[in-house]
């Protein structure tokens, strides 16, 4: 790979000339599969990644962005999983510090046993964490709260808790982790769609039937071992392997709306510990807009374009409005995702999808298909991490030690200014901005050609949502805006992939017709 550009012809070309046989081959492109190939081919394996669509295009763009302990989780009495989630927290801003920033939270507190109750509470999660606390949290009178937060509703307002958790950037983090498997010698390659599994003589999976759904061919891959993290997908792949395997997976919605930053102007987060159906709520300032939610809908049929329900809408606008003294209306949305959580199915009986564990579970199938369930952004490495050391187990494998806590990701860059628009290229802005030419395709959303340029190039971007949703976070940040732009984000791209005008006019439709589904009207 020459000064970090990625030809995704020439990638392909070592997924099907692989010449034999692949050590370990991932199927989905999101924190999971990335976090499994990553562990795997730091501890020197030949890893393959296969993802349908685009990297992080399913739930890992669609998260709070929150790098955290997961202070709900303390409250359900889940310790175990809030200090495996404070120490991959503070691995994961050490290894990628360009991208994961300390974030101070504000949780407004409005009666004296709440500010009981929140303050050793919060304590509690400083001690769980220990020295990979963020920093001390700590109680704050009510001057200091509204000096602090003076968006939010001052009656009644007893003070607040001031507590640190990380904030990150998704999709961004999810196409660096590619990068650095790319720079590993792995080879990670979106739009390929895994369609069936090849078997061994006695059914153990042996390799993948994959399309490459750009150019509509198809290709037969021989691994030693495959690895199913296609998230809330995962029974497709299990049903692959077998035709009536049991449902593993339960997908619960969780919706944000994005606003402009005149309705919570802090730099802090607010966090709303309890809402009055029993959620969480955060508001959390994100590239210079604040991201509101978020909701917890069991859904049926998992879908990759998941769409926000009216009921979710209506719960984050009213319970925003009843902390915010600037109240949302629908009209004042720049931009509404929904994603889906891929939870492990209860065993007995209905829970509510709060009380399902979030941590994460690797399944092996009797003819030997690996699979992760559950689990979060925050503890992807530490999946990776678990998932090959059962692979090394079942495979009679030499246990391997793992290389990830001290692995530097891409782009990887320290004494962030976190006010520059290009802050999230980490070591690479300095090359982008070499090659910026001071005209915004979006001075808004401070969107330029050379980012355009750069994300085909040196990310693998393949369609103009790839540019928008993914490298970029146009599509969430103001959905009109995205639309306003995606002819000349279309036209850039054209340019460098040697496509047409019709594919240019095909693009833009495509594109407009997705954004207009995060558009509330
Ligand atoms: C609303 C919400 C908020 C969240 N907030 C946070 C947060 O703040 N912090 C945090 O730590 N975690 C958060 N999470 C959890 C976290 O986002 C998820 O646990 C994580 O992104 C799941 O990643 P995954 O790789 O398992 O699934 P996905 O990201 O969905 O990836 C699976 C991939 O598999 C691909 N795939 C499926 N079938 C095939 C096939 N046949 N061939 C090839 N590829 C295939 C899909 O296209 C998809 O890209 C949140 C989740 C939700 C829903």
């Amino acid at each position: 790979m020459k000064s970090g550009i990625i030809d995704r012809d020439q990638l392909v070309k070592r997924v099907t000339d692989a010449g034999g046989q692949w050590d370990v081959l991932v199927i989905g492109g999101g924190a999971s599969g990335l976090g499994i190939a990553l562990e795997a081919v730091t501890r020197g394996y030949k890893t393959l990644l296969l993802e349908q669509y685009d990297f992080a295009k399913g739930t890992s763009s669609r998260s709070t962005k929150l790098v955290h302990g997961g202070v709900r989780y303390l409250a359900q009495g889940d310790i175990a999983l809030v200090r495996e989630a404070s120490i991959e927290r503070g691995l994961l801003q050490k290894n990628a510090p360009h991208l994961v920033k300390n974030q101070t939270f504000i949780v407004p507190v409005y009666s004296f046993w709440d500010r009981i109750k929140y303050t050793i509470g919060l304590k509690a999660y400083d001690w769980i964490a220990g020295r990979l606390s963020l920093g001390s949290s700590v109680f704050i009178s009510r001057k200091k709260t509204l000096a602090a937060i003076p968006d939010v509703r001052s009656k009644g307002l007893v003070g607040g808790v001031l507590y640190h958790d990380g904030q990150f950037d998704d999709s961004r983090l999810a196409l660096n982790l590619a990068q650095t498997i790319i720079e590993q010698g792995g080879v990670a390659v979106n739009y390929m769609k895994v369609t069936a599994l090849e078997k061994g003589p006695e059914q153990q999976p042996a390799g993948v039937i994959v399309e490459d759904t750009e150019r509509g061919a198809s290709y037969k891959v021989k691994a030693k071992t495959v690895i199913n993290a296609t998230g809330v997908f995962v029974d497709d792949i299990l049903r692959m392997d077998n035709p009536v395997a049991a449902k593993s997976v339960v997908a619960s919605q969780g919706i944000h709306l994005v606003l402009d930053k005149s309705f919570f102007s802090s730099a802090h987060a607010l966090m709303i510990p309890k809402t009055n159906d029993g959620r969480v709520l955060f508001a959390v300032p994100w590239h210079n807009e604040v991201v509101v939610g978020t909701t917890d809908t069991l859904v049926g049929a998992p879908s990759v374009e998941p769409r926000p329900l009216e009921k979710e809408i209506e719960f984050i606008l009213e319970t925003a409005g009843a902390y915010l003294l600037k109240k949302p209306a629908r009209k004042d949305v720049l931009s509404v995702f929904a994603g889906l959580r891929p939870l492990a199915a209860p065993k007995e009986g209905a829970q509510k999808t709060k009380e399902i564990s979030r941590s994460h579970k690797i399944m092996i199938s009797p003819n030997g298909l690996f699979t992760i369930i559950g689990g979060k952004w925050t503890t992807y490495r530490k999946m990776g991490e678990d998932m090959m050391n059962s692979v090394e187990k079942k495979q009679g494998w030499p246990a391997k030690a793992t290389q990830t806590p001290d692995l530097r990701i891409h782009g990887f860059a320290m004494g962030m200014d976190w006010s520059d628009p290009f802050y999230f290229y980490g070591s690479d802005a300095a090359d982008i901005k070499a090659k910026s030419n001071g005209h915004w395709i979006s001075e808004r959303l401070k969107i330029n050609k050379a980012q355009v340029e750069w994300a085909v190039t040196h990310e693998m971007a393949r369609t103009v949502e790839d540019v928008l949703a993914r490298r970029t976070r146009a599509l969430l940040l103001d959905a009109r805006e995205s639309i306003r732009i995606s002819t000349e984000v279309a036209t850039i791209m054209a340019g460098i992939l040697n496509q047409d005008e019709q594919w240019v006019k095909d693009e833009v439709k495509r594109f407009d017709g997705l954004a207009q589904q995060y558009i509330l009207q």
